[in-house]
């Protein structure tokens, strides 16, 4: 028999959803009826536009043609599609042989650890999304987990609270690292400023790192004066690359259609280029995204798909503001969902799992515990604008009436 990856063996089982869902079982078991509403899941809920079915159906049909059919194409992507990414999201500020199409940011976010190695040292924001740690862990990047800490050794932990208004203290990332940094953020809802993204890439070129910038949720950005990519930061084509994805601004969580962009000027110390690398990554371990995910993403960059979708967004920050608004008058502690799908609040006073508790059992709404992306997120819970309006509007009457303070 063979023995066991090492460095799989090191990870922590999936405790967060694995919890929420005993939990909840234990919840329904003891209370049968009831109607338990989620607002804790970050995957979209609302269908796919109309522009965006024909431009898929279209291309079915085409396949089952001789003339239409296509086997293998570039791993890189479509050049249509990389063109029309280089030309709508980044307004020409990349060029399009510049950007990798993929089968989303989560599945870029591992084979990026694979470009950079076992001997790359990790910086990441805590709270984070899990993916970067744990395909960290999974590529050999970290030591053993530390578990008073919830840390794993050989990661820099980049606490983000309320007190640093979520952006981290940039002195603290070390030389030579790999940063992550996700903005608008998943899970604290928090935007980083062009001021702060400044920072962050003067901080990063002084330490001679590179920076790994997920724009996943860039869309949902509504305020004009606040960046939506790292490239509109200066000098950031030295230094970062970015991932992202059509998955939560046009609800392609299971259609799977990502890009990253690795700019030609980011440098290995020795002068090669990156781009050079991360192209003969995606070529052996990738075989290219799918023929009708990559039709579905050249319409939702169209006229009519970005039209259509910018209504979805609305739905959805549409109800960020009421859960918001809810979450305030209730006593919570809210941050987030302005220009973010998310929302990141406390209840003073309590720990993730006590509030958890809280609102499962009396208002039988289901958040997520913000302790599960990192021991900086402990005392939050995280809310999710992507639900139906119908259970938005039933979870906040319901919060409205167990949090409903005396007098008013
Ligand atoms: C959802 C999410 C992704 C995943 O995107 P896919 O393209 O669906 O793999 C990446 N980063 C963050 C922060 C996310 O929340």
């Amino acid at each position: 028999m063979l023995t066991r990856n090492p460095h799989l063996a090191r990870l922590k089982s999936r405790y967060l959803f694995s919890e929420i869902g005993r939990r909840r079982r234990e919840f329904a078991d003891a209370h049968p009826g009831v109607r338990v509403i989620s607002l804790g899941i970050g995957d979209t809920t609302e269908p796919l536009v109309a522009p965006i079915v024909a431009a898929v159906r279209e291309r079915a049909a085409a396949m089952g043609t001789r003339e239409g059919y296509a086997g293998y194409g570039d791993e890189q992507g479509l050049t249509a599609l990389r063109q029309k990414i280089a030309e709508v999201v980044y307004r020409g500020q990349v060029a399009p042989e510049e950007v990798f199409v993929s089968d989303g940011c989560k599945c870029d976010i591992g084979r990026l650890q694979l470009l950079f190695g076992p001997a790359a040292h990790l910086a990441v924001q805590d709270p984070s999304y899990p993916a970067y740690v744990d395909s960290a862990v999974i590529t050999g990047m970290t030591g053993d987990l530390i578990e008073a800490r919830g840390q794993f050794a050989g990661i820099t932990y980049l606490p983000c609270h309320a007190d640093n208004g979520f952006f981290p203290v940039l002195e603290a990332i070390p030389h030579r690292s790999l940063v992550y940094f996700c903005s608008p953020n998943n899970p604290t809802g928090a935007v980083a400023t062009r001021a702060q993204l400044t920072q962050l890439v003067t901080a990063v070129r002084e330490r001679r790192g590179v920076l790994v910038f997920d724009a996943a949720y860039s869309a949902f950005i509504r305020d004009e004066g606040l960046p939506r990519s790292i490239y509109e930061i200066p000098g950031a084509r030295e230094v970062a690359i970015e991932t992202s994805s059509f998955s939560k601004p046009a609800g392609f969580t299971g259609v799977r259609l990502g890009w990253t962009v690795v700019p030609r000027d980011l440098r290995y110390e020795d002068g090669a280029a990156v781009h050079d690398d991360f192209n003969r990554i995606v070529t052996t371990v990738f075989n290219g995204a799918s023929v009708f995910a990559q039709a579905a993403g050249l319409a939702a960059l169209g006229p009519d798909g970005l039209a259509a979708t910018r209504r979805q967004i609305d739905h959805y920050m549409g109800n960020a503001r009421l859960i918001r608004e809810t979450l305030e008058q209730a006593g919570f502690k809210v941050f987030g969902g302005v220009n973010a799908p998310y929302l990141w609040a406390r209840i003073p006073g309590k720990t993730s799992w006590e509030a958890f508790d809280e609102l499962l059992y009396q208002a039988h709404v289901v958040a997520t515990p913000g302790s599960g992306f990192g021991p900086a997120g402990e005392g939050y819970l995280r809310f999710s604008a992507f639900a139906h309006r119908e259970d938005v509007e039933e979870a906040i009457g319901r919060l409205r009436r167990v949090f409903a303070k005396p007098g008013s």
